[in-house]
């Protein structure tokens, strides 16, 4: 890589995370991972919060915590309660700091399904979430659906399978805060970048996987992902 060279790297630098695009043609750089947390109100009861319209709770992912379509999820160490939780994925093509939200759309390159993959009891532990959230291996990342080919999502079923049973089912539309203010809101705390993807929150259905299990997330219009724990 001609850059590297210039730049006379003392090491191999790492690879560039990446996500593939619907049909395809064509991979998206991920520059970070950003996740909101409760942001469906039967997740939040589920969980024990209340349904009040809190502000939004952020986080982040390694980049490099993707896993394409297809791969394996290594069942992780440190946990006897490791659970899925389905989210919709948006691609940012462009970003910004205090994006309004009526602007906030045009930033969008398209949609995928993302796994939020949690040490659900490290997560309860009352400690920082880094290590309940965002280990290695612990974001599957389906294939990207540019907005000219699907449009702007903001309703349709979203649905999780594990070994061909339901177990997490539910509606976009009931995302308690949508997409243009997830967008507008997080730009108030981090400069948004090209390559940047958020998940957008768990609907609720969130439970424990084993070795072996076969997980398969669909949203309405968009590719599907299936993942194997091993
Ligand atoms: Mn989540």
């Amino acid at each position: 890589m001609d850059s590297a060279i210039q730049r006379n790297f003392v090491i191999e630098p790492p690879p560039t995370a990446s996500i593939g695009i619907a049909g395809g043609t064509g991979t998206f750089p991920v520059r970070r991972i950003y996740c909101v947390g409760r942001n469906y109100v039967a997740h939040v009861r589920e969980m024990g919060g209340n349904e009040e319209r809190d502000p939004p709770i952020f986080f982040q992912k390694p980049a490099d915590a993707i896993i394409p379509d297809g791969g394996n999820v290594p069942y992780p160490s440190q946990t006897k309660d490791f659970h899925h939780e389905m989210e919709m994925v948006i691609a940012l093509k462009s970003g910004g700091t205090d994006i309004p939200e009526s602007q906030a759309l045009d930033h969008i390159y398209g949609y995928g399904i993302g796994l939020d993959m949690t040490r659900r009891d490290i997560q309860g532990s009352g400690r920082p979430w880094e290590v309940a959230k965002s280990f290695d291996h612990s974001c599957p990342c389906g294939p990207l659906t540019p907005v000219e080919k699907c449009g702007h999502i903001s309703s349709g079923e979203i649905k999780l399978t594990v070994n061909g049973e339901t177990r997490q089912q539910s509606d976009i539309e009931l995302l308690i805060w949508k997409v243009p203010e997830i967008i507008a809101n997080l730009s108030t705390y981090f400069e948004l970048k090209a390559g940047d993807i958020i998940l957008t929150g768990t609907p609720h259905g969130v439970g424990p996987v084993e070795r072996g299990d076969v997980l398969v997330g669909t949203i309405a219009g968009l590719e599907p992902l299936t993942v194997r724990i091993t």
